[in-house]
């Protein structure tokens, strides 16, 4: 079943083509990712899908139905997690969960939402006390609380620490084997590599690549990915990134690369592995998702 599907969807800020003509859909229980580097579009898509910003060209239909703004009973089926969520922070976590439930009118036992997202212990604290990842984790059960069939996440981990990003991806999960579709946007490759059935990577307003994470990984060409360091500037070829003295390469025969490195010069670190997502991101962009 079709939840979402949007055709040839645009939104220019003057010269600035923010989203420049994109197409997709998402099926009921799926999660769909869309990755890109910092101003590549993914949250001017996301807030025109959420009714937040105006769409200047395109098609969305939301559960079958061509609309140009959710209605609100699309919006009652959908639960929505902003980059930058505000609360009122003289509430409680519970007063916070209750209201928004009765702002929906129907939803999830609120007990039930505090458990799933380990919120037990908190209920009674004020928002403004919370820590970043308390407070992310709020965040996240709100999209949940109205028991939507759509939530959209936008960069729900950014800054989180490795444990509370996973607790985040275990929420996504359970609730995939709901049956519920989740629309996310990241800027974490292993995020995006672990959650998403179908990954769109995005950059300068267009879907440059799309497909599940191992089919973009297998179309890619890329064979398997030499790590080192080195001190000297060294022009290797298939180089997808250099940091520092760190380098990250492309190859068809890592023995004969590392061998070659070796011979010629001081380099330590050497790791051979295989490609993931974010050489695929390298190799399609030339940019880091990450700043
Ligand atoms: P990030 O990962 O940093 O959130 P993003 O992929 O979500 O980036 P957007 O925030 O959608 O990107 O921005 C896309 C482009 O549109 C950027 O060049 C941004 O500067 C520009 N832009 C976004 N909102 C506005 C606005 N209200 N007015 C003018 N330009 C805007």
């Amino acid at each position: 079943m079709e939840i979402l599907r949007v055709e040839n969807l645009k939104k220019y800020y003057g010269p600035v083509k923010a989203v420049d003509g994109i197409s997709f859909s998402l099926e009921k229980g799926m999660v769909f990712s869309l990755l890109g580097p910092n101003g590549a579009g993914k949250t001017t898509t996301v807030e025109i899908l959420e009714g937040l910003r105006k769409k200047d060209e395109g098609t969305i239909y939301y559960f079958g139905v061509r609309m140009d703004f959710p209605n609100r009973e699309v919006k009652r089926k959908m639960g929505i997690c902003l980059q930058k969520s505000a609360f009122f922070e003289n509430l409680t976590v519970l007063e916070t969960l209750k209201l928004y439930r009765t702002l929906y009118g129907n939803g999830m036992d609120v007990e039930e939402v505090v458990k799933l997202f380990e919120l037990e212990g908190l209920e009674k604290r004020r928002v403004k006390t919370l820590s970043g990842g308390q407070f992310q984790r709020l965040a996240v059960a709100v999209a949940f609380v109205n028991d939507p069939e759509i939530v959209f996440l936008d960069e729900p981990t950014t800054g989180l620490d490795p444990q509370a990003r996973r607790h985040i991806w275990e929420i996504v999960e359970t609730f995939k084997r709901r049956g519920k579709t989740i629309f996310l946007t990241t800027h974490y490759m292993e995020e995006a590599e672990r959650l998403s059935d179908h990954v769109c990577i995005m950059d300068h307003g267009r879907i440059i690549a799309e497909g599940s994470p191992r089919a973009l990984v297998e179309s890619s060409g890329l064979k398997s990915i030499v790590e080192f360091d080195c001190e000297n500037e060294l022009h290797v070829e298939g180089t997808l990134e250099k940091k520092d003295n760190h380098y990250v390469v492309e190859t068809n025969e890592p023995e004969t690369l590392i061998k070659d490195l070796l011979r010629n010069w001081n380099v330590s670190n050497i790791v051979i592995r295989k490609p993931n997502l974010e050489d695929v991101f390298l190799k399609l962009t030339g940019r880091e998702l990450r700043e």
